[in-house]
């Protein structure tokens, strides 16, 4: 039966750890590399609802894309949030890996899922692997740049990511000109931010990610950057869980289940309906008295 440690390495053969950026932590977090594995359920989170789902489905492992444990801890107290969850793991002999940003600029990895998703053809990334780090070279790198097949306008790319993307509360949203034609796009699986310059760079028609915020968001369509679409970070990373499914699957005699729990916080979504605000000069000149 294959250990704890045979799935590691089938990991580390596809997501080589000294790939991960330098800020991250990947790999074994707990559980003994001895351990038989029978069955391994593959996550974007670990949260509470998801260790229920591994725990209900009798997995012996977890293979997560965030890292459970980033920064320093001093305590792993069952008192605590991520204590609780390690406490769980623990007695139900649960192990966890993580594969991150390993994962991310592996080839294929976290962005090729999402671009193969909306139909992009013709990959590279947005922003390559840097020269002379461990992860340089053979198409590696953050983000991806492919083509469409047919060109589509904003509002019809939207839709259409809306669609093919993993169901989410609050779908997706768009920045920009509704009929702006987009035939080249560039993708990014979670926080994106950081590479809207790669994208502008690119010169690429529009780009995709998640959890884009106000000001650099502002900034980059004033200064006619690509147009934006902001997906949830949850639904641009679920795609690549089916890709790590696959991996496992080189590993004779595990059963590998992929977890389809929305961990995304937002779960709450309403149009908006409010009525126009007045413009000042229709307004009802205040009354005296
Ligand atoms: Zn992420």
């Amino acid at each position: 039966m294959p250990t704890v440690a045979d799935v590691v390495a089938e990991l580390e053969r596809r997501y080589p750890p000294t790939w991960a950026e330098e800020w991250d932590r990947v790999g074994l977090v707990l559980g003994d590399p001895r351990a038989p594995v029978r069955r391994v359920l593959c996550v974007v989170d670990v949260v509470p609802e998801t260790v229920a789902e591994a725990l209900d489905a009798g997995a012996d492992m977890i293979i997560a894309h965030h890292p459970l444990l980033l920064r320093g801890v001093s305590s792993v107290a069952p008192t605590t949030y991520k204590g609780r969850i390690i406490h769980q793991l623990i007695k139900a002999d649960v192990a966890l890996h993580v594969a991150h940003t390993n994962a991310d600029v592996a080839v294929p990895g976290v962005s090729d899922a999402l671009a193969a998703r909306l139909g992009l053809v013709d990959l590279r990334p947005l922003q390559p692997s840097r020269p002379g780090t461990p992860a340089a070279g053979q198409g590696r790198g953050a983000g991806r740049i492919g083509r469409l097949p047919q060109p589509l306008t904003l509002a019809e790319l939207t839709r259409r990511a809306a669609a093919v993307l993993p169901k989410t509360a609050v779908g997706v949203r768009a920045a920009g000109d509704p009929n702006r034609s987009v035939r080249t796009l560039a993708v990014c699986g979670g926080a994106g931010d950081s590479f809207l310059a790669d994208a502008v760079a690119a010169g690429v028609d529009a780009y995709l990610t998640s959890d884009l915020r106000h000001h650099p968001a502002g900034e980059h369509l004033a200064g006619d950057g690509p147009a934006l679409l902001d997906a949830t970070h949850w639904a641009t990373e679920r795609p690549w869980l089916d890709d790590l499914a696959e991996v496992l699957r080189a590993a004779p005699g595990v059963e590998t289940l992929v977890s389809d729990l929305d961990t995304d916080p937002w779960t709450v979504h309403a149009a908006s309906t409010a009525a126009d605000e007045p413009a000042a000069d229709d307004k009802e000149p205040a009354r005296e008295g």
